[in-house]
């Protein structure tokens, strides 16, 4: 695999990309800003991947950090990445803990959890930055009501590797060169946070039919066969191929590479469950209301 693209452009199989969609302001939990590129009206999900949130990079003042009470999921993962600031996590199975820069927390919701994710008292008391990223992956049918799972991989055990050019990819899952990522998933999924300085340009090996995207959340950067711009805070959803290339500009780049194979099931969705009918949806609801998923002790 080659690091600098070829003097005749990007190497053969390279994707295209064929749509770009900007990340959509939204507020969520107990009102915090988000960019949303899906789920959205034009683009619902990006199988296997259901939902991905960017949690604002802004500077909070004291008592205005807002976080996600208490609340219940089934169905899918949540994936929390933090690149600045703390939150902190209970949930209904008694898991108890607090996330900083670079940590991952990987959240099998399966069969139910009641969650809440807040930052962390002194963020609350001081203020500060927060920035980070939330993505939910779905799971397969038969896996959709296993048993609720965490796997908290702080941010020195995520393996890095390293660019020619000065870059870095941090393997959150799936495989990266000959790197394999950080954590266990149901379905091929890669998850990589790549980093590039300016001008440097890279191409990555994805799964031939997954699907695949890439958020830019510092750029911009030019991305594909034909090295569409693609600014901060836009998802670009990538075509048929084996490769993707990637290159900085002047400010260098950074962006989540997310690909997939997608699962081809029916999706059912509702707020904090997706399952694959509706009967399961009203199930959960019911399991929900009636204490089912636990509380929070
Ligand atoms: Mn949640």
């Amino acid at each position: 695999m080659i690091d600098t693209p070829s003097p005749n452009g990007p190497p053969p199989d390279t994707r295209v990309v064929t749509e770009i969609f900007p990340g959509i302001r939204t507020l969520e939990g107990a009102g915090f800003l988000v960019h949303r590129p899906f789920p959205t009206q034009r683009l619902a999900m990006l199988d296997p991947f259901l939902l991905l949130d960017e949690m604002v990079p802004s500077d909070l003042a004291p008592g205005e950090a807002k976080g996600a009470p208490d609340h219940p999921h089934r169905g899918f993962e949540t994936v929390t990445y933090m690149l600045e600031g703390r939150l902190e996590h209970a949930d209904s199975v008694g898991n108890r803990g607090s996330l900083g820069p670079g940590d991952v927390q990987w959240m099998t919701a399966g069969a139910g959890v009641v969650h809440s994710e807040m930052p962390s008292a002194g963020m609350t008391r001081e203020g500060g930055r927060m920035h980070g990223f939330q993505l939910w992956v779905n799971l397969p049918a038969k896996s959709k009501m296993i048993a609720p799972r965490y796997q908290e991989i702080p941010a020195d055990e995520i393996p890095v590797v390293s660019l020619d050019g000065g870059g870095s990819v941090r393997v959150i899952a799936g495989v990266f060169r000959d790197t394999t990522g950080a954590v266990e998933t149901h379905s091929p999924v890669t998850y990589l946070h790549v980093t590039l300085s300016p001008g440097e340009a890279t191409n990555l090996a994805v799964g031939e039919s997954d699907n695949a995207g890439v958020y830019v959340f510092a750029g911009p950067g030019f991305l594909g066969s034909d090295a569409r711009p693609v600014d901060a805070h836009e998802l670009a959803l990538l075509g048929p191929g084996s490769m993707v290339s990637a290159t900085a500009g002047q400010d260098g780049l950074e962006c989540l590479v997310l690909s997939g194979a997608p699962l081809g099931e029916p999706v059912t969705r509702y707020g904090p469950f997706v399952m694959n009918t509706r009967a399961e949806i009203a199930q959960a609801v019911e399991d929900y209301q009636s204490g089912r998923m636990g509380v929070i002790g």
